[in-house]
C-alpha cells in the first residue's frame, strides 16, 4: 500500500483517507487525522454504543492484534473497536529511541483491517501538541518513579497525558491496555481511577514468540546473533516464578538470581526484582502472594522489559493478569479490573 496526499492506494484501489476497505469484509477501516474528524464520526454512532479503544504506538505485531481482537469480541457485534497510532514524543526521554522508533503505517493499517478493527485514529505530533508541549500534564503520582520510571525520568508523565488526551478524545467505553507493560497499566488504571474517568479497562495477556520472548515493536530492533539471546528474559523470570512457587520467596535472591541468569545471557539488566501487583510496592524481605516479577534488560542498543506474575493462589488475582505459556496462539480474553489495593 502507498500513501500519496490524502489518499491511499490499497491492493490496487485508490481509496480517501477516511475509508479503507477491509479485504474479505463489508465494513470499513476509518482513518482518522483529527479529533474533529473522529468527533464528527463518533456522533453517527448510536448512543449506547460500546466503544474498545487499543492504544498503540503502532509498528504493530501479533500482540497488539490480540487486543484489537479481545476488543472486538468485549464490544460485540453491534460495538466499535478503535485503534490509536501516535508515537508520542513526549514519553521518550532525551537520547532514548523517539527518531528511530518503526513507522510503518501502510503495513499497520493493512494488519487493522484484517483484525477488524473499524477506526484508527493517526494525528500527527502538531494535532496533539499544537504549542509544541502541553503546559498541564498529569502528574502520574509515586508510581511513576519506580522501574521504568526510575530509569526513564518522565516517561509516565508523557505517558499518562497523552492517554488522558486520547480518552477524552475518543470517549470510548472500554480501554485496553497489555500486562507486557505491567507498570504501565497499573498507572493508568490509577490515573483513570483517581480522576473518574468513565472508561473500563481490560489488561490483557502477553503475547509470545515460540521461544519465550514477549512481542514488542522493539524486538525487529534485534540483530540475528542478538535475537536468541533476547529469549533469557522470559526464562529467567519463569524459573524465578517456579523457584517461588517451590518456596524460594526471599526477594534479596530471587532478584540475584534474576539478574545472574539474565546478565548470563549477555544482556545488561537495567532491574530485575519482585513487586506487589495490588500496590506496586516491592517486596524487600520475603515475597507473598501476589507477585509480580518485572525485568528489564539492553541487549546491544535495544532495550526490552518483560513481566511474569507468580500467584500462590490462583483465586486471588484475575486470570488475565497470568503469565501466558509461550505460545504465538491469542490467550482467551479472562475477566476484567483485576484488585487494586
Ligand atoms: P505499544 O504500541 O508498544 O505502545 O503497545 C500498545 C499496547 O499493546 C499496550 O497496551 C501494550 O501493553 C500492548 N502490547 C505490547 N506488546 C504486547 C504483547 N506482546 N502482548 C500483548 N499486548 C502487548
Amino acid at each position: 500500500m502507498s500513501e500519496t496526499r490524502g489518499r491511499f492506494t490499497f491492493r490496487g484501489f485508490s481509496l480517501s483517507m477516511h475509508t479503507m476497505m477491509k479485504p474479505m469484509s463489508q465494513s470499513p477501516l476509518n482513518i482518522f487525522r483529527t479529533a474533529a474528524e473522529w468527533r464528527r464520526f463518533r456522533g453517527t454512532l448510536a448512543p449506547g454504543q460500546p466503544i474498545a479503544f487499543v492504544p498503540t504506538m503502532g509498528a504493530l505485531h501479533e500482540g497488539h492484534g490480540s487486543l484489537v481482537k479481545l476488543a472486538g469480541e468485549i464490544v460485540g457485534r453491534g460495538g466499535h473497536v478503535c485503534t490509536s497510532i501516535f508515537v508520542n514524543p513526549t514519553q521518550f526521554g532525551p537520547g532514548e529511541d523517539f527518531a528511530r522508533y518503526p513507522r510503518p503505517f501502510a503495513a499497520d493499517v493493512e494488519l487493522l483491517a484484517q483484525w477488524d478493527a473499524q477506526s484508527l485514529f493517526a494525528p500527527e505530533r502538531e494535532e496533539m501538541y499544537p504549542h509544541s508541549g502541553p503546559a498541564v500534564t498529569v502528574d502520574p503520582g509515586s508510581h511513576g518513579e519506580v522501574l521504568e520510571g526510575a530509569v526513564r525520568p518522565g516517561h509516565f508523565r508523557g505517558v499518562c497525558t497523552v492517554v488522558a488526551k486520547l480518552l477524552h478524545i475518543i470517549a470510548p467505553t472500554h480501554l485496553l491496555l497489555g500486562q507486557k507493560d505491567f507498570q504501565q497499566q497499573f498507572i493508568l488504571r490509577k490515573m483513570i481511577a483517581d480522576l473518574d474517568m468513565p472508561v473500563q479497562v481490560i489488561t490483557a495477556p502477553t503475547l509470545r514468540e515460540a521461544d519465550g520472548l514477549a512481542m514488542s515493536s522493539r524486538n525487529r530492533y534485534l540483530s540475528a546473533d542478538e535475537r536468541p539471546k533476547a529469549a533469557a528474559i522470559y526464562a529467567a523470570l519463569s524459573q524465578a516464578a517456579a523457584d517461588i512457587r517451590a518456596g524460594g520467596t526471599s526477594a534479596e535472591a530471587v532478584a540475584g538470581q534474576l539478574r545472574k541468569a539474565i546478565t548470563a545471557a549477555g544482556l545488561r539488566v537495567d532491574y530485575a526484582t519482585a513487586y506487589d501487583p495490588t500496590t506496586l510496592a516491592p517486596y524487600t524481605q520475603e515475597i507473598a502472594d501476589p507477585c509480580v516479577l518485572l525485568a528489564a534488560a539492553r541487549l546491544g542498543s535495544t532495550r526490552l522489559i518483560d513481566n511474569v506474575i507468580v500467584q500462590f493462589e490462583p483465586a486471588r488475582f484475575a486470570a488475565e493478569n497470568q503469565p501466558s505459556p509461550p505460545s504465538p496462539a491469542p490467550p482467551p480474553p479472562g475477566p476484567t479490573n483485576p484488585p487494586m489495593k
